[in-house]
């Protein structure tokens, strides 16, 4: 699994003034070969390189490896968009690769390329920024970062192997509970919506003002929200991957395409921030799970919140009000939330136990209950 680490560096007052002069002096190259670029309408790396390798060298002051990498930059910048000429900040991070940045691990230092030459410096991390750069491979950024200087080395790291597992957690994402699992444990998005809830008055007032200074705040407030939606998706996803982790369970979650569908049916106009959302804790679940041993399945969620988990009879009138469940059936009853979570972790078990498909699953899936009063 591919990690990025993050190492902050000490350079001395004069490798200071070489790294910021080093950054000034890759990105106005950068833009200089993306102005070439724009001006020929050629974008591949290396019709770039083609057109601007010498100029760069010889005007910016580059190292081969250096204007390689610049030239890689801008190639890449114009395969997100080539709609606008792109163009980078003076102080934007750039790539280093192994010919041009070279970590010494045992003495805590690097040796780095920059347009004053060589530099040896440094460098300063915790234990587990430090455990990770023991799997260093590939690209690291250099980036300045209010007043700092950083490496942002990738590192590959072996998966940890899959714990086989014994049941599964199913877990329903909503709305109201940003999660609920098969336990029936939910996970509150209480301040969540309390923030977005203050948040839409406002909002409504900025869309009526309808001002450019209006337009910037509601984009501000949008970020805001996202940066708190993606906190107490880390939160709750950490939980979840550990209480799994804890109790040799896999993790069954809804596809995410299924997730898609689904907000957009009930509620299209919140569709976009939830289902950023659903698909950010989708991947944070995801994630996290895989570095505790996990084993995450994605699963069908079609009926999932009509379906009896214990006598499989299918009916939307088995749904008669948003939070409860109770089957038409056999009578069972529960929270609707926490029979979604039940009717995902059977299916998830279905898709890690092969063998075992169909009502055997049922029967043997510890985690279904048998009861109705349950
Ligand atoms: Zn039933």
């Amino acid at each position: 699994m591919k990690l990025t680490a993050k190492i902050k560096l000490q350079p001395s007052p004069q490798q200071r003034v070489a790294l910021m002069e080093t950054l000034q002096r890759v990105n106005a190259a950068c833009n200089a070969a993306s102005e070439w670029a724009w001006a020929n309408k050629t974008f591949g790396q290396y019709k770039i390189h083609h057109g601007v390798y010498y100029d760069l060298k010889e005007r910016f002051g580059l190292s081969a490896q250096a204007a390689v990498r610049a030239v890689a930059k801008v190639a890449d910048a114009y395969k997100l968009d080539k709609k606008t000429v792109r163009t980078f900040r003076p102080l934007g991070s750039i790539a280093y690769d192994n010919r041009i940045l070279r970590f010494n691990l045992t003495k805590g230092t690097v040796s780095i390329w920059s347009v004053e030459g060589r530099l040896t410096i440094p460098f300063v991390c915790g234990e587990y920024q430090g455990n990770l750069l023991a799997y260093q491979k590939g690209e690291s950024d250099l980036a300045y970062i209010k007043g700092e200087f950083y490496l942002l080395p990738t590192c590959d790291l072996p998966d940890a192997p899959l714990a086989k597992p014994v049941g599964v957690i199913g877990v329903d994402l909503g709305i109201v509970n940003i999660a609920t699992d098969s336990d029936g444990e939910r996970y509150s998005g209480k301040r969540l919506n309390s923030v977005r809830h203050r948040h839409r008055r406002l909002r409504r007032k900025l869309q009526r003002k309808g001002t450019k200074g209006a337009k910037r705040r509601l984009k501000k407030l949008g970020q805001k929200e996202r940066r708190f939606a993606g906190h107490v998706n880390h939160t709750i996803s950490k939980r979840i991957a550990e209480k799994a982790q804890r109790t040799h369970r896999a993790v069954a979650l809804e596809d995410l395409q299924g997730i898609r569908q689904r907000v957009r049916v009930r509620r299209p106009q919140r569709s976009t921030l939830h289902s950023w959302a659903f698909h950010d804790f989708g991947r944070k679940l995801a994630y996290k799970a895989q570095r505790a041993g996990v084993r995450v399945v994605f699963v069908d969620p079609r009926n999932s919140s009509r379906e009896c988990p214990r006598c499989g009879h299918t009916e939307r009138a088995n749904r008669p009000t948003q939070s409860t469940f109770q089957c038409r059936v056999c009578g069972f009853a529960d929270h609707a939330d926490k029979v979604a979570a039940l009717n995902l972790s059977v299916r998830g078990w279905a898709a890690v136990s092969q063998p075992y498909l169909g009502e055997a699953n049922r029967a043997m899936h510890g985690s279904v209950p048998e009861s109705p009063l349950l």
